[in-house]
């Protein structure tokens, strides 16, 4: 395979550089810096880890500047191979903290998500990465793209002839899609980091406050659902704490007063 290649040209590149050393005796630390960057390509090669080593020649040729030497040229070719050989992987990422290369075992990542997080096996970031196995199909679009907030907004959904429907029935209807929205916000996970109410959504919660004193409780329902859509501003998706207990409740005064 490939990788073994690379391996096995990395390997004899190590030993033709220490042999140069023992041979040179000179410069003893250039060389163990060219040496100890070869030995842990080749371990972090092993592990499907790659990082240049082109590092390697510079500081030959620092304390070197033999361009024509044989070794300079070894060094030269391996370093060529390692950066042909990780352009031609497709399943290959960068760190953008730590720059190491690595590829993931594509059998590890699920086939319905267009993206996904994994560690930099290195200094362990979080790093979010394009799916390589993603399948376009219906489906998965679907998966995709309902986030959390898309969820909460369906699920409030009021049908579209609410106003024509006596009392009684619209009562019914609200109560009911208010129980069925405080089980979807409880099965959902918020994010409970900080987060300040957009004046978008301070102004329909004051709506949704008046609403409910004048007792018209439609009105202050959609309010609520302007709330949560928050003039489409979705948050990426996600549904904050803060965000979550203020809808609570404000549906919970809705219901009760309708209960009554
Ligand atoms: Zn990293």
């Amino acid at each position: 395979m490939e990788k073994e290649k690379i391996i096995k040209t990395l390997k004899d590149t190590l030993n033709r550089i220490k042999e140069e050393r023992n041979k040179t005796q000179t410069n003893s630390s250039g060389w163990e810096s060219i040496i100890s960057i070869y030995e842990k390509a080749i371990i972090d090669a092993e592990n499907n880890i790659y990082f240049s080593i082109s590092d390697a020649t510079r500081i030959y040729l620092e304390f070197n500047s033999d361009y024509t030497s044989n070794i300079f040229k070894i060094m030269e070719f391996a370093d060529k191979e390692v950066e042909n050989y990780f352009n031609s992987l497709d399943n290959y990422n960068e760190c953008f903290i730590c720059n190491t290369r690595f590829t993931i075992d594509s059998s590890m990542i699920p086939q319905n998500q267009k993206t996904f997080y994994w560690k930099c096996p290195n200094c362990n970031a979080e790093l979010k990465i394009g799916n390589p196995n993603y399948i376009e199909n219906s489906e998965n679009e679907k998966q995709e793209d309902v986030t959390d907030r898309d969820e909460l907004i369906k699920i409030m959904e009021l049908p579209s002839n609410i106003r024509k429907l006596s009392e009684e029935e619209k009562n019914k209807i609200i109560c009911e899609t208010i129980i069925s929205v405080s089980k979807l916000l409880k099965e959902v996970k918020c994010d409970s980091s900080e987060y300040q109410l957009s004046q978008r959504q301070q102004k329909t919660k004051d709506n949704a406050i008046n609403n409910i004193k004048t007792k018209n409780f439609l009105e202050a329902y959609y309010e609520i659902t302007d709330f949560v859509d928050d003039y489409g501003d979705r948050h990426n998706g996600k549904i904050f704490e803060t965000e979550k207990q203020e809808i609570n409740t404000l549906l919970a005064i809705i219901y009760n007063n309708m209960q009554q």
